[in-house]
C-alpha cells in the first residue's frame, strides 16, 4: 500500500513538494481552496535572482537561494519532460542599474562579496551600458552585471508542475472550499475536512498555504507569523522595448518574456488580503519605466494584476517538520522568492519525508525551522489570519 501525502495549497510550493513525494513513491493529493496556481505563484514575474535578492552577505538565506538556483535548469527540464510543455526558462543575465552616483555604493558592496559566488559578475560604467543593453540611455551611473540570473514564465511552470504531478498519479482538488476541521489520531493518521470535498485522510500533511499559512497556527501549536504583502505588476504587449537582460532599477524591474510580453513589477504594499490593482500602484511602475527607458515614456501597459507574497517576520521561509506532530510539515513564507526557492524547498522537504520527519535536515534546513518563532498563544494575530 502506498502512503498518502495530503498537500494543503496548490501554489508552486505545494505542487513542487507533491512532485517530490510522488517521485519517492507516495500517493499525493493536492487540495486548494481556489484555483491551482491561482494566487501568488500565478502572479509572479518568475525571476530567478539569488544575487539581486541577497545584499547582506553569504548567509543561510543566500546559500538556500544559490542551492535552489543551481538546481533550476535540471529541475525545470525534468518537469518540462514529465509534463510535455515548456516553462519558459531563459538564462538572460541581469543588470542592476544605478541611476545616480549615490546608488552605486550598495551595488559595489554586493560586488565585493558576491564575486566569489558568480563568475563573470562585474561592474559596468554608464558609458558601457548601451553596448550591453541597447535600450538603456547613456548617462546612467552604472550597473552591476550578473551573467547568470535567469527567469521562467511562472504561470507556465505552475501548469507544467500540475500536469507532471497529475501524470504521476496525483489527485488535484481545486475549489475544495474552506478547511473546516483538522485532526490527528493517536496512531498518527491525519484527516482534514473541506466544505466542498469532504474529509480526506493521509499519512503525512504538508502545509503550503502561502499568505494564508497562519490559518493553522492554532492546530499546529506554533506561531506562524506569515502576512500578505501585495505585489502589483503589469505587462506591455507588444513590448515597446526589447530587453536582452532582466533590468532592476531603484523602483521597479523589467523582464522580457519569450511570448513577447514585457513584464514590469512590482509594488510592495500592505493591504491585508486585498488583491485589488490600484491606479497609484501601477502608475508608479509606469513612471519608473519612463524615467529609465525613453521608449517606455507614454506607453500604457496592456495588463495589470496583483498577488499576495507570503512574508515572515524575519523574511526567511519556514521549511521542515512540525515538532510534536509526526508526519506534519510546513513549507511556507517564501515572500519574494517562492519561484526561485521551490527546487531547494521541495528537495529539503523530500529529505525530511524520506527520514520520516526525523534526522533529515542538515545545517541549512535548521535555519528555516518552522518552530523558530515559538509556541502559538491562543488569540494571537497570526493565528487569526483566516481571510
Ligand atoms: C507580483 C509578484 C511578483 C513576484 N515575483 C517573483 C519572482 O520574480 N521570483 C520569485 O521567486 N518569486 C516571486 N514572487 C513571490 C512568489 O510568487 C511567492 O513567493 C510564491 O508564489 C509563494 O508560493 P506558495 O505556493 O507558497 O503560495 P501561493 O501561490 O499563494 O499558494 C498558496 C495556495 O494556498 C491556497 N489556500 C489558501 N488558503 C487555503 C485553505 N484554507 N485551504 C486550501 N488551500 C488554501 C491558495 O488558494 C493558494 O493557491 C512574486 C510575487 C508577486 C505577488
Amino acid at each position: 500500500m502506498k502512503r498518502t501525502l495530503l498537500v494543503l495549497g496548490g501554489g508552486i510550493v505545494g505542487l513542487s513538494c507533491a512532485y517530490e513525494a510522488l517521485k519517492q513513491g507516495w500517493r499525493a493529493i493536492v487540495v486548494d481552496r481556489g484555483e491551482i496556481g491561482g494566487q501568488a505563484s500565478g502572479a509572479a514575474a518568475g525571476m530567478l535572482a539569488p544575487f539581486y535578492e541577497s545584499g547582506e552577505g553569504p548567509d543561510a538565506f543566500f546559500r538556500l537561494c544559490l542551492d535552489s538556483f543551481d538546481r533550476y535548469p535540471a529541475w525545470t527540464a525534468e518537469i518540462e519532460e514529465a509534463a510535455g510543455m515548456s516553462a519558459g526558462f531563459v538564462r538572460s543575465g541581469s543588470l542592476h542599474v544605478a541611476l545616480l552616483e549615490a546608488d552605486t555604493l550598495s551595488l559595489h558592496g554586493r560586488l565585493a562579496w558576491q564575486t566569489r559566488h558568480c563568475a563573470g559578475l562585474e561592474w559596468l560604467d554608464g558609458t558601457d551600458l548601451p553596448r550591453v543593453e541597447p535600450s538603456l540611455p547613456s548617462g546612467l551611473a552604472g550597473a552591476l552585471y550578473c551573467p547568470d540570473e535567469a527567469h521562467v514564465q511562472a504561470p507556465l511552470l505552475v501548469k507544467a508542475l500540475a500536469t507532471a504531478c497529475a501524470r504521476l498519479g496525483a489527485q488535484l482538488l481545486p475549489h475544495a472550499g474552506e478547511m473546516t476541521a483538522v485532526s490527528q489520531s493517536e496512531a498518527g493518521g491525519l484527516s482534514v475536512r473541506f466544505e466542498a470535498c469532504g474529509t480526506i485522510g493521509a499519512d503525512a500533511l504538508c502545509c503550503c498555504l502561502g499568505a494564508w499559512s497562519g490559518r493553522l497556527s492554532d492546530w499546529l501549536g506554533l506561531r506562524i507569523p506569515v502576512h500578505p504583502i501585495r505585489g502589483q505588476i503589469c505587462a506591455y504587449d507588444p513590448a515597446p522595448v526589447s530587453l536582452r537582460h532582466i533590468v532592476f532599477g531603484p523602483q521597479a524591474y523589467w523582464v522580457g518574456k519569450p511570448d513577447g510580453l514585457l513584464v514590469c513589477g512590482a509594488s510592495e504594499d500592505e493591504a491585508g488580503f486585498d488583491r485589488t490593482v490600484t491606479a497609484g500602484g501601477i502608475g508608479r511602475l509606469v513612471r519608473a519605466g519612463g524615467r529609465l527607458f525613453p521608449t517606455l515614456s507614454g506607453a500604457a501597459p496592456a495588463q495589470s494584476w496583483a498577488g499576495l507574497r507570503p512574508a515572515t517576520l524575519d523574511g526567511w521561509p519556514l521549511i521542515g517538520p512540525v515538532p510534536g506532530r509526526p508526519g506534519v510539515y510546513i513549507a511556507a513564507g517564501h515572500y519574494r522568492n517562492g519561484i526561485l526557492l521551490s527546487p531547494a524547498t521541495s528537495a529539503a522537504f523530500g529529505r525530511w519525508l524520506a527520514a520520516g520527519g526525523g534526522a533529515g535536515g542538515d545545517g541549512a534546513d535548521r535555519a528555516f525551522r518552522p518552530d523558530r518563532f515559538g509556541a502559538y498563544v491562543a488569540g494571537e494575530r497570526e493565528g487569526a489570519t483566516t481571510a
